[in-house]
């Protein structure tokens, strides 16, 4: 289906998966007066999830540094000089128990990233086991590992894996700004394999890279015309880094930042939509509007993969203000 946007469409029009956005139908949303934008949201939010949960990851590097790829805006790219020191594949015993840390402190998802290309057959054995291990805690698995091949998608899902997280990171058109070890078409690829391997599929962008609005829209086009819609929809705020070719990229708008998480719920109502990176240099006003738009996930703890990251103590304080609970694993 297909439809011009009217002023009386309902927002559930858009719920089914069939529909197919089309860059100017965004756009129009995208457009809307901001009260207009953000009640849109706000009712896709409450018909789809309860609007005071919001779901706890946790996330660590399990390998640092040292990729071959050339991300524009990754302190972790072999082609950039950021000062990173790289780092060997971690421990799987490691792994456990900071994951077991991880639950201990009401994290339900356990996501863990390499700087790879790809993972190269050496290393499969040590990710299965982390990801047997992390999913016998209980706990919810994501990995990020860079492109996969059909074989390695089914011994991850076969091991319990749940999620697979890779971002397309902007749009078709502007992606080879940011990154030209890569296609924008490799990356479609490697989410159509992991969909049809049965894991679930994490994948979302970056904004602030110095793209044009309609990026960040067709960015999310993009993704709301995939077959399914990504269960999880990380959306980060650059953090500009030192030796990367984006360390004076300029910041996107706040409100700006707000229209784009609210067109994500919009667009994909039933996925969990992720304030990723970035939440360090966002208000608490900020953050609260972000989930007043329809963001129901964060990253917690005070680290991502490499960058800084509120601790939780500010996170429960600022949970404790808002009247936000985390989200049981069962209603996710
Ligand atoms: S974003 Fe991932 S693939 Fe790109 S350089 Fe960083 S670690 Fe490598």
């Amino acid at each position: 289906m297909t439809a011009e946007l009217h002023p009386n469409t309902t927002v559930e029009a858009f719920d089914s998966a069939p529909y197919q956005w089309t860059r100017e139908t965004a756009q129009t949303v995208y457009e809307l007066p901001f009260n207009d934008l953000l009640f849109r949201a706000q009712t896709s939010h409450r018909e789809n999830f309860d609007p005071n949960k919001v779901q706890l990851s946790r996330l660590l590097s399990i390998k640092t540094g040292g990729c071959p790829e050339d991300c524009g805006y990754c302190s972790q790219s072999a082609h950039h000089e950021t000062g990173l020191k790289a780092s060997k594949l971690t421990e799987v015993r490691r792994v456990i128990a900071e994951a077991t840390k991880a639950r201990d402190a009401g994290a339900t998802r356990y996501c863990m990233g390499a700087a790879w290309r790809n993972p190269k057959a050496r290393d499969m054995d040590a990710v299965v086991a982390m990801v047997e291990g992390v999913k016998a805690l209980g706990m919810e698995t994501c990995m990020t590992l860079g492109m996969l091949d059909l074989e390695q998608a089914a011994r991850l899902k076969h091991a319990g894996l749940d999620y697979y997280n890779h971002n397309i990171d902007t749009s078709e058109r502007y992606y080879s700004e940011i990154i030209s070890t890569r296609s924008f078409a490799d990356r479609l690829d490697t989410l159509e394999l992991v969909r049809q391997s049965g894991i679930k599929v994490c994948c979302g962008g970056i904004v602030g890279m110095g793209e044009e609005p309609v990026d960040r829209i067709e960015m999310l086009v993009t993704l709301a015309n995939l077959p399914e819609h990504p269960q999880s929809v990380p959306i980060n705020m650059l953090i500009p880094i030192a030796g990367t070719p984006l360390a004076e990229a300029k910041p996107i708008e706040p409100i700006e930042f707000v229209r784009v998480i609210a067109l994500a719920r919009i667009m994909m109502p039933k996925s969990h939509v992720r304030l990723s990176a970035g939440r360090t240099a966002m208000t608490d006003e900020m953050q609260a509007l972000c989930f007043f738009a329809g963001a129901n996930s964060i990253f917690v703890g005070d680290t991502l993969l490499t960058a800084d990251n509120p601790g939780e103590d500010k996170d429960t304080l600022l949970f404790r203000r808002l009247g936000i609970e985390p989200m049981e694993l069962e209603a996710q």
